[in-house]
């Protein structure tokens, strides 16, 4: 087939006027309703049926599904509605090649980008074998977001609803992102019984200051067993750091109470389990060695995810980003943790992120590259191509 056909309606023009439109809407986290109305809108205005499915009151997911004519497999386009704060970023623009405003790169050029690509298929008449599944998601940006819009998509990957066997996200650098590192903010708490006495009654050895300091030296050791180990081929490797020390409030009272918080990140093939089994292990170390009262607890848990380079997804997206741009692109993992994550952990969906570039994603001057987003709209229309087969073919 002549892929020239469906590229045709690839318009970057278009795809930069709606970008625009789309940033020009507000959906920052918690109230996040115009920018999936705004989702639900495109879709519809290139003949879509639309589903908005409220996850909260006035809060909806968008899934769109795209019938083939069966026989082949599913695959869902993701991206999220929510933008981080407003801010202090420059106002919604076009300046060249670029859109400039909170939400270009982050993601709303992407989920146009996935909306053009479908719609070039369809105006190009080409029927898929799988379904193809557009779908947005509310609630991603941390903290004011609880992952709510995630669930609600996992839970239709769950139960069958969307019956995807791969995720494309639409964000990211213009690179295949197909390995993230695990991650959760550590709390260690130690209590002395003792009470806030006077130190003069206490020889250091038992201050839980000396402990406290014993705890982040061994941190320091177990960051230089991490740089000694090979580290992830994609991702790098683990790492320990903390963020906040807090305990004391006196001279010369003993500081009966500490708190030590930080990050804990950990490779693909390292388990959550493990990582709660050695702060336990920690904190019986310390607590029998000290005489101190030692707890722990972990938040903001996400196991690591990867999708292996031999997955249809990935063998997709390789074939696609090779056919339109004539390089092969790069496979790259990252210490960040993202929705894929999720997907891939609680959905058990293999999952990779393909976006037009990711620069600018939080910053003031957040912007997109027009010809970048055209370009990820001729790779999403090829990569569901390839992924979910044309009608009769051999798959
Ligand atoms: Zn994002």
């Amino acid at each position: 087939m002549d892929i020239n056909r469906v590229f045709r309606h690839i318009d970057p023009e278009a795809i930069a006027r709606d970008t625009l439109a789309f940033v020009e809407v507000a959906s920052e986290t918690g109230s996040e309703g115009p920018g999936s109305a705004f989702l639900a809108g495109l879709l519809e205005r290139e003949g879509f049926d639309v589903e908005m499915a409220d996850v909260e009151p006035e809060r909806p997911n968008v899934y769109a599904r795209i019938a083939g004519s069966g026989g082949g497999p599913t695959l869902a386009f993701n991206g999220h509605t929510d933008t981080i704060p407003i801010g202090n970023s420059a106002s919604p623009a076009r300046d060249g090649d670029w859109i400039v405003g909170r939400g270009t790169e982050d993601m709303k050029g992407g989920l146009v980008a996935m909306v053009h690509a479908a719609s070039a298929l369809r105006k190009a008449n080409v029927t898929l074998a799988g379904d193809l599944w557009l779908t947005g998601v509310i609630g991603h940006e941390a903290p004011e977001g609880k992952k709510e819009g995630p669930k609600h998509f996992i839970q239709q990957l769950r139960s069958g609803k969307i019956p995807a066997s791969a995720i494309i996200i639409v964000e990211g650098p213009c690179a295949i992102w197909a390995a993230s590192l695990g991650s959760a903010i550590f709390t260690i708490e130690v209590r002395d019984d003792r009470g806030p006495i006077h130190t003069i009654k206490i020889p250091y050895e038992t201050n839980p200051a000396y402990w406290v300091g014993r705890l982040l030296t061994e941190f320091q050791v177990r960051e230089e067993q991490f740089k000694n180990q090979p580290a992830h081929p994609l991702c790098g490797r683990q790492l320990y750091n903390v963020g906040a020390v807090h305990g004391g409030d006196y001279m010369n009272r003993l500081p009966a109470f500490f708190k030590i918080t930080g990050t804990r990140r950990w490779t693909p093939g390292v388990s959550l389990s493990q990582i709660h089994a050695e702060f336990q292990e920690i904190c019986n170390r310390y607590a029998s060695q000290s005489g101190l009262r030692w707890s722990y607890f972990l938040e903001g848990e996400r196991e690591p995810f990867e999708t292996p380079p031999g997955h249809p997804i990935m063998q997709a997206l390789i074939a696609s980003a090779r056919e339109v741009s004539g390089q092969t692109p790069e496979i790259i993992g990252m210490g960040l943790t993202g929705d894929a994550n999720f997907y891939h952990n609680d959905a058990r969906v293999h999952t990779a992120y393909y976006g037009p570039a990711h620069q600018t994603a939080h910053s003031d001057h957040e912007r997109v590259s027009i010809s970048q987003l055209a370009h990820c709209a001729r790779v999403y229309a090829l990569a569901a191509i390839h992924y979910c087969g044309k009608p009769g073919a051999v798959s």
